[in-house]
């Protein structure tokens, strides 16, 4: 959640106001004062060592000093409650990675707690509690009150925070289940320790003190696996939808931006190495695709060039543990950093720099994932080279290595899309056939007959360049696509094609008993035009047209001739 900077300077003036100036007007109002100085420290000691070990949940940082600060102020009063529950946000400072930007933080939890402990105490205290007062029944119902006020209202507090900020809060948020239920578990702890304490002293503080940590403890454990199985299985649907990715791009597009949503990353960039050379593969800055241009020399001296030449991941807290090796492709106001090596097949590829504006954002279990997850990247890149050199070979004759019927198919529905779009004006198809190409084959071999379709697909696609698709039809048929070509250009190309074809010298070898000897010979081919959108709006139409042209104009009229599709 991202607050305003007004709204976080309210948020800090709020703090200034009210809590240093409330602290000393609930001294010099307060109707009770500390005395028994050695047994608050006792208290102030507990609640500090409940405080140091919060535990996460559903991203919220939650501490179990309630029962503590409960029985201090039962025993003790407002004023000494106020202080220990501002002492206990300390611990938390240093748990929520608070820095500069985030100070806001400390200012409203600090204003939050002060507000909770005031207005709770007094509504105990208004409504006839008497402070040490050892009544079972007043301790069991005003500490209960006191303690289920202070988590209704601490979410009533957070829950108007959000509405005020333009945030859509919800009120029944999965942590306060979480903490009604430590509530539960805690509150007769609180009870026992007021009242133990004033029958059998400090030693209350231990019996109790002891086995409610070690459940702090375990459930802390217990909450940091709940939370690394959440990133595991994330980890792994992850992994799941990179394998199901079939092109570099998608992998590539996909690998930065779900990274980002996965850990608390401002920046990513990914870079590559090939041939030796270092670039930058990929970056994304604040959600952003960025197009970065650094030397090869600048990356391989920086940080990015040592975790490639190591090979081990590495994670960085703080900008002063790796500003003297900066990446110069990195922004200049990160902190935090993941650099993990990219591996494929036991041989590095290039480095993955994760970057956060925030001190201590990563996590050492986090580096493990991300490591794992370049493994997935890398193997789902691999994969998808395989991909597209299948998918190429399936689209190449083998014998005549030019585009095949399958790919001629789906290039002639795209460009027919263009014509669609607006982004062609026209498309012209030229369909040419080998004249007697049987009789060829009957002289002079199959062999031979190959030898000749090779060097006629190589002498067309010669003659067309990069002007258009040449693809082979079938048997000795060819087919060109020629996009934005109209009729008129078409036609002269296929005549063009047809003068170079009749004048070719092609070499046949002929084995004849034991002696084989090569011989030139000359072939002529017929051929028809047919365009879109004029002759047909559709491929298959255009390609039926043009066939059309070829054997009712050229071959039926005496072959070696040029027709176009008339209707
Ligand atoms: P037309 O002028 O009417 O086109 O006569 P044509 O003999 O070329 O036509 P036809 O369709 O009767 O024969 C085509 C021949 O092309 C038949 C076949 O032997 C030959 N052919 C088709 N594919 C190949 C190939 O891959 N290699 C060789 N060597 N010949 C092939
Ligand atoms: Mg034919
Ligand atoms: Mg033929």
């Amino acid at each position: 959640m991202n607050y305003t900077h007004k709204a976080k300077r309210i948020m800090a003036i709020m703090w200034l106001v009210c809590v240093p100036l409330g602290t000393v007007l609930v001294y010099l109002k307060s109707p009770t004062h500390l005395t028994n100085w050695e047994h608050y420290g006792y208290f102030l000691l507990l609640a500090l060592l409940s405080s140091i070990f919060p535990f996460f949940i559903a991203g919220s940082t939650i501490i179990l000093v309630l029962w503590v600060n409960m029985a201090i102020f039962l025993k003790f009063g407002l004023l000494a409650e106020i202080i220990s529950m501002q002492l206990c946000m300390f611990p938390l400072v240093y748990h929520m990675k608070i820095n500069r930007q985030t100070l806001y933080k400390y200012f409203f939890n600090s204003f939050m707690f002060f507000g909770l402990s005031l207005l709770c105490g007094s509504l105990v205290m208004a409504l006839g509690y008497e402070i040490g007062n050892l009544n079972l029944k007043d301790v069991v119902i005003y500490g209960s009150i006191y303690a289920i006020s202070y988590i209704l209202l601490n979410h009533i507090i957070l829950y108007i925070r959000e509405y005020v900020c333009g945030f859509n809060p919800v009120l029944l948020t999965k942590d306060f289940y979480w903490e009604v239920s430590c509530l539960l578990m805690t509150l007769p702890f609180g009870l026992s320790l007021y009242l133990f304490e004033s029958s059998i002293g400090t030693t209350a503080l231990w019996l109790l003190g002891i086995p409610l940590i070690s459940i702090t403890l375990l459930i802390r454990m217990y909450s940091n696996s709940e939370k690394v199985n959440a990133d595991l299985n994330k980890a792994s649907e992850f992994g799941h939808q990179l394998a199901e990715r079939m092109t570099g791009k998608e992998i590539l597009d996909m690998f930065l931006e779900r990274l980002a949503n996965m850990f608390p990353i401002d920046c990513g960039y990914i870079v590559d190495n090939v041939d030796d050379q270092f670039f930058i593969l990929r970056a994304m800055e604040d959600g952003v695709n960025k197009e970065i241009q650094c030397s090869h020399e600048d990356i391989k001296y920086s940080l990015a060039g040592k975790v490639y030449e190591k090979g081990v991941p590495v994670l960085y807290k703080k900008q002063s543990e790796w500003n003297y090796m900066m990446p110069p492709f990195l922004a200049d106001d990160m902190q935090s950093l993941m650099c993990v090596p990219i591996y494929r097949n036991q041989r590095i590829e290039g480095v993955l720099i994760l970057a956060a504006r925030e001190k201590y954002a990563f996590e050492p279990y986090q580096l493990k994932i991300v490591h794992l997850l370049c493994s997935y990247f890398a193997v789902s890149l691999e994969k998808a080279r395989y991909v597209k050199e299948a998918v190429e070979k399936s689209e190449i004759c083998e014998l005549t290595k030019i585009h095949n019927y399958r790919y001629l198919d789906k290039q002639l529905e795209l460009d027919m899309k263009k014509i669609e779009e607006g982004k062609y004006h026209s498309v012209s198809l030229i369909m040419i056939d080998i004249d007697k190409f049987k009789v060829v084959n009957d002289t002079y071999g199959h062999h031979s007959g190959n030898l000749i379709l090779q060097e006629f697909a190589r002498i067309i696609s010669q003659e067309i360049g990069s002007s258009g698709t040449v693809a082979r039809y079938g048997g000795e048929e060819f087919v060109i696509l020629l996009p934005n070509y109209s009729k008129l250009q078409a036609f002269s190309i296929a005549e063009q094609l047809r003068r170079k074809v009749e004048q070719t010298p092609f070499i046949v070898q002929l084995d004849l008993d034991d002696v084989s000897r090569e011989e030139i010979i000359f072939i002529t081919a017929s051929i028809g035009v047919a365009s879109a959108p004029e002759d047909s709006e559709e491929g298959m139409g255009l390609l039926r047209n043009a066939d059309r042209a070829l054997y009712v104009g050229a071959k039926q009229a005496g072959r070696n001739r040029v027709a176009e599709y008339v209707k």
